[in-house]
């Protein structure tokens, strides 16, 4: 077995001592040994030194928890040589055999070396015991060996194999930062399957050869069948440390490899980063476009990824949409943070599958080593907490501090009791107003949810909407808002005041057949009309699939209700894209609306949204109406309706109530006659002290 992995400090020491000792055993070697080079031209040698050459070009490369090794059958060529024509002849066989075949494979000067090393010095050594225990190689007579000298030979095969695999060994557990012994003993079963079975063939080539030379040929086929004995093992091995869509490293490999990173790095300066990444919306195109477009788009995503980085960092993926990247030999954590950055850059580089252009968004935790963790679960569980960090702040990537510790475990808790919390009616909605712009009236409101948790308090929906999404409780969970909905809508229509109201879908609840279903029904139970409900569905789900969308669409509006595109101007779509579409209206997303009194090209994107909008027949809504100026420039864009927090934040049902009487309150005085005009147009009080 050769070693092909050279890269860290301790290692290159170790490299260059198995060099020099190498260079000296040769010396030796060839001192001792110089009448034994006479034999070099002889056809056996030759065909040793041919044998041993190709053995090496078809070496069967091995990959041990990330470090790479070979076993070749050019060992039982070389075994051979030895025992046919002495130390030397056989030196120069395998040497120039393994220069030969490492110059073709385009390898380092340094493995080019290594390796030619480590073979002298165990054919030295191995040649040393033979001529200890033996007469071999007998010259002179019929035979080169006798049956006698049997025993010793095997010892010196021995020997030949526990120096070869131990110059190996060490060198992998250099990188691995494990005990030399503790390698050995993993993969003992391995080498002696392969590299010792090789070797033990040795002595029946030498024989073969004394017979007749072409009689060697007969021994191929036991020697392939060992071979591909080793390459099936080696293949089996692959697949279990192997993603089979992508071909990147699995969990288990990066676990590995980051245990090794780890060890190294203990006994070095330096540092390393472990990196999670999480595609954002990938369910939602899953769920739209199918697996198969899904699947297509990971493996780009994976090839893009392993693109965008260096050779000696692992790039794996961990399941469903999420990949890992190990970053080892850091000169700190903003390094990090620098190739966090430009990864996203290369994943926001529109990717096209199936003739569809798909841009992708991507939220990236990372943790560090030594600074945030010493090993695998702890950097994984950290790289994790900051992901998640990230998705929540909307951030891009984030470096684990341990502030953000306590998201985590939070996490976990609210996934394992989100669906009591549902069955128990701890999830409550929130109201927020719609108002019409020219005359202040509220007209609907918008249900948004809320976790009343008994011990963390009001949770928002950002935070447990995706927890049910992953965790299947998305259809309970919109079935209880929808009913807890139009409960409510019926309870303000009873006291007079007639309020549409809007409930949000999820993509897994878009596309959810039962829907269509269901709603006629929790329609009918609460006696509410059908043209009071509206669904938000935002832009990215209808531009996926259209057609799909585009049945769903019909088979809900063929209800009554009326469905509006929430979040508008930051998906994909186009409003010429909506015409086709039985849509009612969209919703400015509030990232425009927040920023448009001072910021012109916001201004100039609401405007021409909300005119193309109408001509196309759509109601249009702002979003994030923060201030009265924002609600004056909407005004004179002809904008329908205002909702945000200038009207009110989202507020209970009671509160809900209180305010709309205030309105009413506020609008019959209006109407009396004034003595004086009123200097402020719609003289809102805002609603202040409700988290949104
Ligand atoms: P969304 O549909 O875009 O809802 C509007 C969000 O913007 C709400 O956050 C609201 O509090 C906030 N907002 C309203 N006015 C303003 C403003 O003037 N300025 C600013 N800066 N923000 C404003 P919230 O309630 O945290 O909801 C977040 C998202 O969670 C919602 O975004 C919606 O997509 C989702 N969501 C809420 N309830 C449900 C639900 O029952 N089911 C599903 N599937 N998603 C929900
Ligand atoms: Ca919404
Ligand atoms: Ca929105």
């Amino acid at each position: 077995m050769r070693s092909i992995t050279s890269r860290l400090p301790p290692l290159q020491a170790y490299v260059a001592g198995v060099i020099c000792l190498g260079v000296l055993c040769c010396v030796g070697v060839f001192a001792l040994d110089s009448d034994g080079l006479s034999h070099l031209l002889s056809p056996e040698v030759l065909l040793f030194a041919a044998c041993a050459f190709a053995g090496e070009l078809i070496s069967l490369k091995v990959v041990t928890r990330g470090s790479e090794g070979e076993v070749t059958t050019s060992t039982t060529f070389a075994f051979a040589a030895l025992l046919v024509a002495g130390p030397a002849c056989a030196l120069v066989a395998l040497i120039s055999a393994s220069f030969a075949a490492d110059t073709i494979q385009r390898k380092g000067p340094t493995r080019l070396l290594f390796n030619a090393s480590q073979y002298v010095i165990t054919l030295s050594a191995s040649a040393l015991v033979l001529h200890a225990l033996t007469g071999v190689p007998r010259g002179d007579a019929e035979f080169h060996f006798a049956p006698a000298d049997l025993p010793g030979i095997l010892v010196a095969a021995a020997v030949f194999f526990l120096v070869n695999s131990s110059l190996v060994a060490v060198v992998i557990a250099l990188v691995q930062g494990i005990r030399v012994g503790k390698y050995l003993v993993q993969d003992w079963f391995f080498q002696v399957s392969t590299g010792g079975l090789m070797l033990g063939l040795a002595p029946m080539v030498a024989l073969a050869a004394d017979f007749s030379l072409p009689s060697v040929a007969l021994l191929f086929l036991p020697l392939l069948a060992v071979h591909r004995g080793g390459r099936q093992a080696i293949a089996k091995e692959h697949q279990a440390v192997h993603d089979a869509l992508t071909g990147l490293p699995n969990r288990l490999l990066f676990s590995h490899r980051i245990e090794q990173v780890v060890n190294a790095g203990r006994r070095s300066e330096g540092a390393s980063a472990v990196m999670l990444i999480d595609l954002d919306h990938f369910k939602e195109i899953n769920d739209t476009l199918g697996h198969h477009a899904g699947d297509r788009l990971l493996q780009e995503v994976a090839v893009r990824l392993r693109a965008s980085l260096d050779e000696q960092d692992t790039v794996a993926r961990l399941g469903g949409d999420e990949f890992g990247v190990l970053l080892p030999d850091l000169p700190g954590p903003e390094r990090a943070s620098e190739v966090a950055q430009h990864l996203i850059e290369q994943l926001r580089e529109p990717f096209s599958i199936d003739g569809l252009t798909l841009e992708v968004d991507a939220s990236i935790g990372i943790a560090c080593a030594p600074e945030h963790g010493s090993d695998v679960e702890q950097l994984n569980q950290r790289a994790d907490i900051a992901m998640y960090a990230a998705k929540e702040g909307g951030r891009g990537h984030v470096l684990f501090e341990p502030q953000l510790d306590r998201y985590s475990p939070r996490r976990l808790s609210l996934a394992g009791s989100l669906r009591s919390a549902i069955a128990d009616g701890e999830i409550v909605l929130f109201f927020q107003p719609k108002a019409e712009l020219t005359t202040g009236k509220i007209v609907g409101v918008e249900a948004l949810a809320r976790w009343q948790h008994p011990r963390l308090g009001l949770i928002g929906p950002s935070e447990f909407v995706p927890i049910a999404e992953q965790t299947g409780l998305i259809g309970p969970l919109t079935t209880h808002v929808l009913e807890q909905a139009l409960r409510q809508v019926r309870i303000w229509a009873d006291t007079g005041e007639e309020l549409s109201v809007a409930v949000n879908l999820s993509a897994r609840s878009f596309l959810d057949a039962q829907l269509a279903v269901e709603i006629p029904k929790l329609l009918e139970a609460s006696g509410v009309d059908a043209r009071l409900l509206e669904l938000e569905i935002t832009e990215s789900m209808l531009m996926l699939d259209p057609a799909r969308a585009k049945a769903t669409l019909e088979r809900l509006s063929a209800i009554g209700l009326s469905l509006s595109v929430d979040d508008f101007g930051t998906g994909y779509s186009s409003l010429a894209n909506l015409k086709r579409l039985p849509v009612d209206g969209i919703k400015i997303d509030k990232s425009f609306v927040i920023d448009m009194p001072h910021d012109p090209s916001d201004a100039a994107i609401v405007r021409s949204t909300i005119d193309l909008a109408h001509n196309l027949g759509l109601r249009v809504v702002a979003e994030g109406v923060e201030s009265h100026e924002a609600w004056r420039r909407l005004e004179d864009l002809g904008c329908d309706l205002a909702q945000g927090f200038h009207v009110s934040r989202p507020i209970p049902a009671e509160a809900m109530t209180r305010l709309l009487a205030e309105r009413r309150a506020a609008a019959a005085a209006a109407e009396q006659p004034q003595p004086e005009p009123q200097p402020e147009p719609y003289p809102f009080r805002v609603v202040q002290g409700y988290a949104s």
